[in-house]
């Protein structure tokens, strides 16, 4: 066990050599208040000395020394929409301080919003209420569903102007992460030509996260083997959720696989494979469907950066190990997700059959899957009933339940219906973070009420139960808020 002792930390990155980061104090906002705070993430995480206080407060906006804070901007570049930029880094985040949890995991202190950098460009160093709110919320949610992410502690408002379609106000978010390194890490030590770096940072990276594969026969291709096996199941469990990014830049790519960089996302309400979230993405390029090809273009740039330390045909058997991955993940997780543990010889037509019939009918997703989770209460009725089509509708189903039936548990028995949508509902949320919640909850913070905000993690935090206090949380959304394009400025 790691102890409590405020001393007790590690302050790892900060000792790498100054060309993978600048010390940056952040700056002061106007008349910042708490939004929100993750208690439970706090207890869970062993920082009693954490609460959302004044004094923390006044730390992180630089008006006073927090004694475990020695807070830094990290250097990175990437690929944005295929094009590479060598000027990126923490242009509005700065790396705290790392901390020890109760099992000895180490994890990153960051906070996003905290003013200029030397990688800020032309950005203001700050992020807006509205953005802050939507990542604390999705990063809470995404842990709810059990796919990999970074955490949020707190978050802040202020006063402070800030200026992207119309005047906003600043905003802080605590944010705790395993790991800040991204995929564009490597790719500025790449090509900056910086290799006793880029080879240190995979050292690093080695050391920290998988310290085991330093006795592989080739850590380094190890390494990557590991980061593309992650991103798999990061992309499959995106996909089964309907999740969409929108925003997969190289970095914004955690180097662990984790769900990074909350920007213009949405949970998909209708099923469109071709939905595309972000406003400012004309080509489609991180449209839902077309994630996992990305993920797959994301890891070819890393692995291209990581070319001085492994060998070619590594990198390529690394990443010829994408495809089978994912489709392995994926196939386990809509399995899972359909009750359907056992694999028979027609389940291929059946999963054929239902994506044609979600593409062309476009149902509502989580409530479609919801609602086959809750066919021994509900009946087949409520899930017919979200068909224009019916008789389509039907005739899958039948198909569906005539599969059902065959399913045998280990001794050979024949699943029962409320057995098998029992743990259906275990991973079938009835609560999604639709994007006109999360609006409704941007509105009112903005006015000074955080009302939606604290309903909203409680109830994601735990989707898969039923909240009957909260039962409007899971409607349909209103014919404004469904399949919304989020700005990307934030
Ligand atoms: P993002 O699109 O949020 O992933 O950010 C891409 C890059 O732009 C990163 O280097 C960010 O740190 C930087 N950036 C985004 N917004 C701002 C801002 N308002 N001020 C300074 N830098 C920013
Ligand atoms: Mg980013």
């Amino acid at each position: 066990m790691a102890s409590q002792n405020p001393l007790d930390i590690s302050t790892r990155f900060s000792q790498l050599p100054s060309a993978f980061f600048t010390a940056v104090k952040p700056q002061p906002l106007v008349n910042t208040r708490w939004m929100a705070w993750n208690a439970s993430l706090a207890t869970q995480l062993g920082l009693p000395h954490f609460a959302p206080t004044d004094d923390l407060k006044h730390q992180l906006v630089g008006e006073a020394e927090h004694p475990l804070f020695s807070p830094l901007a990290m250097k990175y570049a990437g690929h944005q929409f295929g094009s590479y930029n060598p000027d990126l880094g923490d242009g509005r985040g700065l790396l705290l301080c790392e901390l020890s949890d109760s099992t000895g995991t180490v994890f990153d202190l960051h906070l996003k919003g905290a003013g200029l950098t030397p990688y800020s460009r032309m950005g203001d160093g700050r992020a807006v209420i509205r953005s802050t709110i939507r990542e604390y919320l999705c990063s809470e949610a995404m842990a709810g569903l059990g796919i990999a992410t970074t955490r949020a502690l707190g978050m802040l408002a202020s006063d402070t102007p800030v200026y992207r379609e119309k005047q906003e106000f600043g905003a802080l978010l605590l944010r705790v992460a395993e790991s800040h390194i991204r995929f564009g890490h490597f790719e500025h030590f790449f090509y900056s030509d910086q290799l006793a770096e880029l080879s240190l940072l995979a050292d690093k990276v080695i050391e920290w996260y998988w310290p085991e594969l330093s006795s592989a026969e080739q850590p380094y291709a190890a390494m990557f083997q590991q980061v593309v096996n992650n991103t798999a199941l990061m992309i499959a469990q995106w996909q089964a959720a309907g999740f969409c990014h929108g925003v997969m830049n190289t970095d914004n790519m955690s180097i662990l696989g984790q769900t990074f960089d909350y920007g213009p996302f949405a949970f998909l309400d209708d099923y469109d494979p071709n939905y595309i979230c972000n406003h400012s993405d004309y080509q489609g390029r991180y449209a839902f469907n077309q994630q996992p090809r990305i993920a797959l273009w994301n890891l070819s740039a890393l692995g291209h950066a990581l070319s001085p330390l492994i060998e070619n045909k590594q990198i390529e058997a690394a990443l010829g190990q994408f495809e089978p991955l994912l489709q392995q993940y994926y196939s386990q997780h809509m399995r899972a997700k359909l009750g359907l543990h056992n694999t028979l010889a027609e389940d291929g037509e059946l999963f054929v059959t239902l994506f044609e019939l979600l593409e062309q009918a476009k149902p509502d997703y989580p409530r479609f899957m919801r609602g086959l989770a809750n066919i021994d209460k509900d009946g087949e009725q409520a899930v017919i009933d979200l068909f224009i089509d019916r008789p389509a509708a039907t005739a899958w189903l039948n198909r569906y339940l005539a599969r059902c039936a065959l399913e045998r548990d280990e001794e050979g028995m024949a699943v029962p219906a409320d057995e098998r949508c029992r743990k259906m509902r275990m991973v079938n949320p009835k609560y999604v973070l639709r994007n006109y919640l999360l609006q409704n909850a941007i509105d009112k913070a903005e006015q000074g009420d955080y009302a939606d905000i604290e309903q909203l993690a409680r109830v994601l935090a735990a989707p898969f139960d039923e909240h009957p206090e909260d039962e409007m949380l899971a409607q349909l959304p209103p014919a404004w808020g469904k399949g919304m394009e989020i700005s990307c400025s934030s």
